[in-house]
């Protein structure tokens, strides 16, 4: 029985990163830049954004908002990407999701060049992860997999991931794939669910259903990862964060846990900002020795 410490293991890369950044800078005086295009006003989209900005300026990473309209038009938001591609100084571009309806969010996703594809969801990138031939990884999916590669060796390890998005689920399974792990890819037509979790190695939820996992999916051998970031009352009305994990009810009874707040979530923004490191080195043809 383990709380896996996402917050702390994120603030010791961060560490390691800001070390690189800085000599970047001292050694080639490049200012890293990362734009993070915010349509609308969803609160949760706002408090992400902020949480992002925030960590990059400290690693020193100039974080700009660019704060759209929820009106925009598909055609304005590729027009501004593309100038954004076309612009050196700037390193990644990520497209805060969700964005409105109105617009087809694969067109606009496929719009990032691959080069400056933070987030790792341009199908290019998608596709080159899948072949095992990765480029970029999603941050989610690359923070679960630092989070476990702490606890466990990948190679062999049963898994089931509970959730197939596009940006959690389904990038996490071949990305687990690629490291030799048995991987179940669930979600909400799957059978037996909890028959399925109980004897795994591994458990990772991404499904947004707040405390679906409980005592009796799980066995004392089982790590479980909690991806979910769920907003409830709790008994004084109050709002607070919740996983997909009845975090305090699985404790005893695994081997290890990430908690939320403090698990996959930092470590998604640490990747973040590595991926835009390493998107940087590569474009400019740098290497750091
Ligand atoms: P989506 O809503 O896009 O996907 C949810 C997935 O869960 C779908 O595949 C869905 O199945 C599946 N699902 C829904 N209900 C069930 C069920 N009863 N049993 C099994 N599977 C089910 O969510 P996201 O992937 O975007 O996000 C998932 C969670 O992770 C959310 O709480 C989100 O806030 C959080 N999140 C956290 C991040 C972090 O940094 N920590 C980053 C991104 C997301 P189907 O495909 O059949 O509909």
């Amino acid at each position: 029985m383990k709380k896996i410490d996402g917050k702390f293991i994120a603030f010791e890369q961060n560490k390691i990163l800001k070390v690189k950044i800085d000599k970047l800078k001292k050694t080639h005086n490049i200012d890293l830049k990362l734009v993070v295009i915010l349509i609308g006003d969803n609160p949760a989209s706002k408090v992400y954004v902020k949480n992002k900005s925030i960590k990059a300026n400290e690693l020193g990473i100039i974080s700009l908002v660019k704060s759209l309209d929820s009106g925009v038009t598909e055609k304005e938001l590729l027009e501004l990407i593309s100038s954004y591609n076309n612009d050196e100084s700037i390193d990644g571009i990520l497209l805060q999701l969700p964005i409105p309806d109105h617009i087809n969010k694969e067109k606009v996703i496929d719009k990032i060049s691959v080069e400056k594809d933070v987030d790792g969801f341009n199908s290019k990138n998608i596709g080159l992860l899948a072949l095992g031939r990765p480029q970029v990884i999603p941050c989610t999916p690359l923070g679960c997999l630092k989070l476990l590669q702490s606890e466990t060796s990948l190679s062999g390890k049963n898994v089931i991931i509970i959730g197939r998005s596009n940006i959690v689920g389904r990038p996490l399974s071949f990305l687990l794939t690629n490291e030799n792990a048995t991987v179940t890819l669930a979600h909400s037509q799957s059978k037996n669910l909890k028959d399925l979790c109980k004897d795994k190695d591994i458990i990772i939820a991404a499904t947004g259903i707040p405390k679906m996992i409980t005592k009796d999916w799980v066995n004392e051998k089982s790590i479980i990862i909690d991806v979910g970031i769920n907003q409830v009352l709790n008994k004084d009305k109050k709002k607070i964060l919740v996983g997909d994990v009845d975090f305090s009810e699985v404790l005893p009874e695994v081997r290890a846990v990430t908690p939320v707040p403090g698990g996959v979530g930092p470590m998604t923004i640490h990747c973040l900002l590595q991926n835009t490191f390493d998107l940087a080195l590569k474009r400019r043809k740098i290497s750091l020795v």
